[in-house]
C-alpha cells in the first residue's frame, strides 16, 4: 500500500512542541523515540520534563525497539475521521512496550483479529517528507 494513503493523516497529528519533537522528529527518521531517566533508568512517555518513577530532571531521548505485546484493543467499525475511511475496520490498541511506557496506536490493514498479550512491533507510517506516525503490527503474520 502507497504511502499516500497515510496523507490525510497529518492533519491529526499534535501539535509539535519543544518537549514532543524529538519522538516525532525520531519518527520521521525511522526511530520510535522514549525518554529515559538518566537517575533510575526509567522509559516513559508520554515526556515530561522530569521521571515519573523518581522525580529527577534528567531525562534524555534514546532509540529503542518499541516492541510489546497488546494490553488491551478496540475494533472501531464507524469513521469518525475521513483518513480512517479506507481502513475500516481498524484496530486500536494499547501496547505494553518491553521499555515499560504502554502505547495508544492504530493498528491498519491487519489480516486477522489480533489477541491481548500478542507480540507486535513497531509499524511506522510515513506521511510526508517530515512526518510520519506510529503504528504496529502483530510480529507474527
Ligand atoms: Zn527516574
Amino acid at each position: 500500500m502507497s504511502d499516500m494513503t497515510f496523507a490525510a493523516f497529518g492533519e491529526l497529528l499534535p501539535e509539535i512542541t519543544p518537549m514532543n519533537a524529538p519522538f516525532w522528529e525520531g519518527l520521521a527518521q525511522g526511530e520510535v523515540r522514549l525518554q529515559k531517566c538518566g537517575q533510575c533508568d526509567a522509559y516513559q512517555y508520554p515526556p515530561e520534563t522530569f521521571c515519573y518513577e523518581c522525580g529527577a530532571q534528567s531525562m534524555s531521548w534514546v532509540a529503542v525497539s518499541g516492541e510489546g505485546t497488546v494490553y488491551s484493543y478496540i475494533v472501531v467499525h464507524q469513521m469518525y475521521h475521513k483518513a480512517f475511511r479506507s481502513f475500516l475496520p481498524y484496530t486500536v490498541a494499547i501496547v505494553q512496550t518491553d521499555e515499560g511506557p504502554r502505547m495508544l496506536t492504530a493498528m491498519l490493514n491487519l489480516r486477522r483479529p489480533i489477541q491481548i498479550g500478542e507480540r507486535v512491533k513497531p509499524m511506522i507510517r510515513v506521511i510526508d517528507a517530515n512526518r510520519a506516525f506510529l503504528s504496529y503490527v502483530p510480529v507474527k503474520d
